[in-house]
């Protein structure tokens, strides 16, 4: 966080075209993360963790609340492994492909949409985005890369939730939480996603940047400059790819630059 370091474009307070922007590519994200959600909520249903869970009662008594650090940390590890296996054995159910198409197709969304939002910010015209909600855009995107981009975010959402639900087991363990409270932990990692609303945010925000910078290019634009958004804070890898603008656009950074970012690219 810098916090001398003013935000370039402040959200919640954007106006024009910007605004219109950003309100396109919020609804692109929540649409896209509710679905993700209601998916993986319906594949979480048939996941198993009976053995993780008895495994780490007997290796955490309630009697050793304290573990040394050390220890603490290797159980941490492999309970996380143990989850993920199982996890991954959720791949082969036949609601999987359902959520990597809807992944696949929000990422397409958002390219599409960001193609829109780089030719409203190029004129200053945001006034066509308020449209077209469901617009599946034309045929820019390949579709190859939006499937190995939609595996890159399912494998990053599985071990995000592994960590999260290893950590709220170890924790439950350690209080002496019988079987039952340990699902209903199990249960509330489950129904929050927050690995998956991130992954989902971030990976839409790839495709919207790409769309993006497709539409510069299409306009012959030949610098780009990163722009920070203020969201609460502006990161210091943010500024300093700010700072560093222009770039010949061809080789730009495209934002997101960590998960959750919000910068945008802008014609220099
Ligand atoms: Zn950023």
């Amino acid at each position: 966080m810098v916090a001398d370091r003013a935000p370039t474009l402040q959200l919640g307070q954007l106006t024009g075209t910007w605004a219109a922007v950003y309100r396109r590519r919020d609804r692109l994200e929540q649409r896209a993360v509710g679905q993700v959600l209601a998916l993986w909520r319906e594949l979480a249903a048939a996941l198993d963790l009976t053995a993780v869970m008895t495994a780490l009662r007997q290796q955490i008594a309630p009697a050793e609340s304290t573990p040394a650090a050390d220890r603490r940390r290797h159980v941490q590890q492999v309970t996380t492994a143990a989850v993920l296996a199982q996890l991954a054995r959720l791949t082969s159910r036949p609601e999987w492909p359902q959520l990597i198409a809807a992944l696949t197709a929000a990422m397409h969304r958002g390219r599409a949409a960001g193609t829109r939002a780089g030719h409203a910010v190029a004129t200053d015209d945001g006034g066509e985005l308020s449209g077209g909600e469901d617009d599946q855009g034309d045929d820019a995107g390949d579709a190859d890369a939006e499937l190995a981009a939609a595996y890159t975010v399912t494998a990053a959402a599985l071990r995000g939730t592994a960590q999260n639900i290893a950590r709220a087991l170890l924790t439950a363990a350690e209080q002496g939480a019988d079987e039952r409270a340990m699902l209903d932990q199990v249960a509330a990692v489950i129904r929050d996603g927050a690995a998956w609303s991130t992954s989902t945010i971030t990976a839409v925000g790839a495709a919207w940047t790409d769309g993006m910078a497709d539409a510069y290019q299409q306009r012959g634009v030949q610098e780009l400059s990163v722009v920070t958004v203020g969201d609460g804070h502006v990161c210091p890898t943010c500024v300093n790819a700010e700072d560093a603008s222009p770039y010949p656009a061809a080789t730009a950074p495209r934002p997101p630059l960590h998960p959750l970012c919000r910068c945008t690219l802008q014609s220099a």
